[in-house]
């Protein structure tokens, strides 16, 4: 037992629920009372609809779990912070690490703001299996390569997922007399509510259904071969420990799963270390390659993002991307491959289009996804290993169940000609492409 009054924040941020929270768990073991609050930043405004109504539905789901006891605010967190955090005479704000460019960056900032009142800002565990930075050659230099990243991300492992907590000792905003033009408890939109046994649920249905012959089965667009967690695991509403910790490490399936994962702590790891190539190549040398630019490019984006280039596949892509916030990954391949290779459009434009339509857009994932189409990136596909729509959509939707289900129209005269002649473009992208190889 605690003998005096210690209250503490818990601000949550990409890391919405109570299970597996080590920072909550680390608050609530440290402090007689603890307010949970999460602060909607303007900086989120830029993602796109779907993906802010996404969000506000998760926490009226982690409001629920808490009893009403989440507070959510709006505003700059810099200031707002350390403002409540004087109003509830709290000494602590408990925070899961971020390891983003911004987060890490407004982090400094709130710390500051708190320590100058002589209170702190704790950070503990992150979003990832492995934290950013932990994985590192015997030389301590970074992994530039997904392969050895991560046999050594196996080695080094990950702890068993923390319980619930029981009968956690939320701070009653209640009882305290505050001025509420602090406490700025929001109206949030959404009806519905995203709740973390939900997403258990869904997760243990996967393992129990589709896990088995996820290897076969994650590349087949017209099935449900994935979990499709990825929303729930950019918000944090599970955590990859507890993917992880049901998994059999003897099962290639479950050993395919797993990499997966790995891939998220890769990219993000890459991210961590270089932070200019969220937004520049990765691979200087493919800053020389000639990219297409004007009205006439323009146009052809706006056909690609409308699903209207003609190419069954890719537009079955896009259409599932805008209307569901949600695109199946051999799909994103194709789509980013065919903007890159086929248009010969930049890369960035792709992925400013995906990360504002996708529920799980994230930086460091799509960014560095996009590079890996373009050939820019780490691990990337070869720069002359040009997809072929067409033989893309022969091999992985022999039946046309997923092309159908996305496009009505097609085989009627509504459904336009293909825009450009593939064979024409992969040569185009080749000579283009060519300039790498020159010194
Ligand atoms: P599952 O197959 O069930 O995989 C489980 C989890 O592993 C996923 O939820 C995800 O967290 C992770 N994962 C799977 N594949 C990858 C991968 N290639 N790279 C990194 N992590 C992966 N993923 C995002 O989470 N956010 C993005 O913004 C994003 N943008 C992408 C852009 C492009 C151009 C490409 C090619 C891939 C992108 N991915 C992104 C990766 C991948 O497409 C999605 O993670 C996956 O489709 C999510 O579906 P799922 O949860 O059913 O995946």
């Amino acid at each position: 037992m605690l003998d005096s009054v210690t209250r503490s924040v818990m601000w949550f941020r990409r890391d919405l629920r109570l299970t597996d929270q080590p920072a909550l768990s680390t608050a609530l073991a440290e402090s007689s009372e603890v307010l949970p609050v999460f602060v909607l930043d303007p900086a989120f405004n830029s993602a796109g609809a779907a993906r802010q109504r996404l969000l506000s539905e998760i926490l009226i789901g982690l409001r629920g779990a808490t009893g009403g006891a989440l507070q959510i605010l709006e505003g700059d967190p810099v200031q707002i912070l350390p403002e409540l955090v004087e109003r509830v005479d709290a000494q602590t704000v408990y925070v899961t690490k971020d390891f983003g460019l911004y987060g890490r960056r407004r982090d400094e900032q709130v710390a500051a703001a708190l320590h100058a009142s002589g209170r702190r800002l704790r950070g503990l565990s992150s979003s990832y299996a492995v934290e950013p930075g932990r994985v590192a050659k015997a030389d301590g230099e970074p992994y530039a390569v997904f392969t050895p990243f991560s046999r050594r991300w196996r080695e080094h492992g990950w702890t068993i997922p923390l319980g619930k907590p029981v009968d956690p000792n939320w701070l009653d905003l209640d009882r305290l007399d505050l001025d509420r033009n602090v406490i700025r408890r929001t109206a949030t939109l959404a009806v519905d509510a995203v709740a973390e046994l939900d997403v258990l649920d869904r997760w243990a249905a996967f393992r129990r259904e589709r896990l088995g012959s996820y290897g076969l089965g994650r590349d087949i667009p017209a099935t449900e071969g994935t979990s499709g967690l990825s929303p729930y695991l950019k918000f944090g509403v599970v955590h990859p420990r507890q993917l992880l910790a049901d998994l059999d490490p003897s099962s290639r399936d479950h050993i395919a799963f797993s990499s997966e994962l790995a891939w998220r702590d890769f990219y993000a790891d890459v991210l961590f270390h270089q932070p200019e190539t969220a937004w520049s190549n990765l691979d200087r040398r493919f800053d020389r390659i000639a990219i297409d630019n004007g009205p006439a490019a323009r146009a052809k984006f706006e056909l690609w993002c409308h699903g209207l280039t003609g190419f069954p596949i890719v537009d079955a892509g896009m259409r599932q991307l805008t209307r569901t916030g949600w695109m199946h990954n051999r799909v994103r391949m194709i789509v980013a491959s065919f903007l890159v290779k086929d248009l010969h459009l930049s890369w960035q434009w792709g992925a400013r289009f995906f990360l504002q339509h996708l529920l799980d857009g994230d930086l460091a994932s799509n960014n560095h996804g996009w590079q890996w189409a373009a050939g820019s990136g780490t691990d990337a596909a070869p720069y002359f290993r040009v997809f072929n729509p067409t033989a893309q959509q022969a091999r992985w939707d022999p039946d046309g169940g997923y092309i159908g289900r996305w496009i009505p129209e097609l085989g009627t005269s509504t459904y336009p000609a293909p825009m450009v002649d593939h064979a024409a473009e992969r040569i185009e992208a080749l000579s283009r492409y060519g300039v790498i190889r020159r010194p």
